[in-house]
C-alpha cells in the first residue's frame, strides 16, 4: 500500500511533540540558525510516484547524507580493492567524528560513513576527479532532475572555520600513509559535499537508485551495478547511523543515512526511497523526530527489510 499524503501528514503531527526534546547541531554555527520546528517527509516510489508532507520542498544542509553520494562517486571511479584497502566495512559503534579507533587501526577508518571514512573517500575523489566539487553538483542535479541544487557557501565556510577535529582526523590518517593529498583541499571538498542543500523531495528522488537495482529514477541510467547497490545498502544498514545504527535497524528496519542537518534518507530495496527532515538530533547526531516518523511510517505501511 502506498501512503496517502494524509497518512504522511498524520505521522508528522504524531511526532511533532518530540520537537523540543532534541538538540540542533551547534558545533557548526551556521546550522544552529535553522528553525528547530521544520518537519518534512517525502517518499519516492520506483515507478516515479512522489508523496510528501510538511516542509518536504524546503532545501536544508544534507551534511553526512552526502557520504553515501561520495561513496557512490568513488565506486564509479575506482575498483573495489582501491577503495576497500583504504577504508573498512565494519560498524564503528562510536560517534561519527570519533578518532579513537583510527590510531589503534593504523589509520584505516572503520567504514565510509563516519567522518574519517568519508574523508578517505574524498581523498580518493580529489586524486582522480579534475573538479570534485563540480562533479558532485552535476551528479546530484542529474540524480534528482533539479538544476537548482547548490552548495550553501555559508555552511561550508562555517565548517571550515571550525574544522579542527576533521583536520586532526585527516592528518592522523596522513601520518599513517592513508591520505594522498594535502589535507586542506580535501577538507574543502568534504565540507562542500556536507553543505549541499537539498529538500526531502530532492533526496528521496536522488537516492532512488539504491531502491532500484542501481538505476536512476526512470531507469534511464546505471548509477552503480545491482550488486554494488546491494553492497551500499548493506553498509547503510550497518553503519549509516553511526552508534545509532542498531537502534535505527531495530526501530525502522531499513538501510539509512543521517546527517547533522537533521535529514535522514532510507531505502526499501525494490520499492521506494524516503527522506525526512527535522533539525533536532538525538545524542548520536541523528534526527530525533525524523527517526520516529520513519518508524511510524514503516509500521503503518508494513515495511522492513528484516
Ligand atoms: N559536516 C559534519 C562534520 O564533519 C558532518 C557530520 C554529520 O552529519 N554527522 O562534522
Amino acid at each position: 500500500m502506498k501512503p496517502s499524503p494524509e497518512l504522511l501528514k498524520d505521522i508528522l503531527e504524531e511526532v511533532r511533540p518530540l520537537i523540543g526534546q532534541g538538540r540542533v547541531a551547534s558545533y557548526i554555527p551556521a546550522l544552529e540558525e535553522v528553525p528547530a520546528d521544520k518537519l518534512g517527509i517525502a517518499v519516492c516510489y520506483n515507478d516515479g510516484d512522489i508523496i510528501s508532507a510538511g516542509d518536504a520542498d524546503e532545501p536544508f544542509s544534507i551534511q553526512s547524507i552526502s557520504k553515501a553520494l561520495s561513496l557512490t562517486l568513488a565506486l564509479q571511479n575506482y575498483g573495489p580493492m582501491e577503495i576497500w584497502s583504504r577504508v573498512g566495512k565494519e560498524p564503528s559503534g562510536q560517534a561519527f567524528n570519533s578518532m579513537i579507533q583510527l590510531e589503534m587501526e593504523q589509520g584505516i577508518p572503520r567504514n565510509p560513513f563516519i567522518n574519517a571514512g568519508a574523508l578517505v573517500v574524498c581523498d580518493l575523489l580529489q586524486s582522480r576527479l579534475s573538479a570534485p566539487r563540480q562533479r558532485m553538483l552535476e551528479f546530484v542535479r542529474e540524480l534528482c532532475g533539479n538544476n537548482h541544487i547548490c552548495y550553501d557557501k555559508a555552511v561550508a565556510k562555517s565548517e571550515m572555520d571550525h574544522s579542527d577535529r576533521n583536520a586532526a582526523i585527516a592528518y592522523l590518517m596522513r601520518s599513517f600513509g592513508n591520505f594522498d593529498n594535502e589535507v586542506m583541499p580535501v577538507l574543502q571538498t568534504y565540507f562542500h559535499y556536507c553543505a549541499l542543500k537539498m529538500s526531502c523531495v530532492d533526496l528521496a528522488k536522488a537516492f532512488n537508485y539504491l531502491a532500484n537495482k542501481g538505476l536512476s529514477l526512470g531507469a534511464e541510467k546505471t548509477i552503480v551495478s545491482h550488486t554494488q547497490s546491494k553492497q551500499v545498502n548493506a553498509l547503510l544498514a550497518t553503519c549509516g547511523l553511526y552508534d545509532g545504527a542498531g537502534e535505527f535497524a531495530y526501530r525502522v528496519g531499513m538501510p539509512g543515512k543521517s546527517g547533522v542537518g537533521g535529514g535522514i534518507v532510507a531505502v526499501v530495496p525494490g520499492e521506494m526511497s524516503l527522506a525526512v527532515w527535522s533539525p533536532e538530533l538525538d545524542p548520536s547526531g541523528n534526527s530525533l523526530a525524523g527517526t520516529a516518523a520513519l518508524e511510524l511510517l514503516a509500521e503503518r505501511i508494513g515495511r522492513s527489510i528484516f
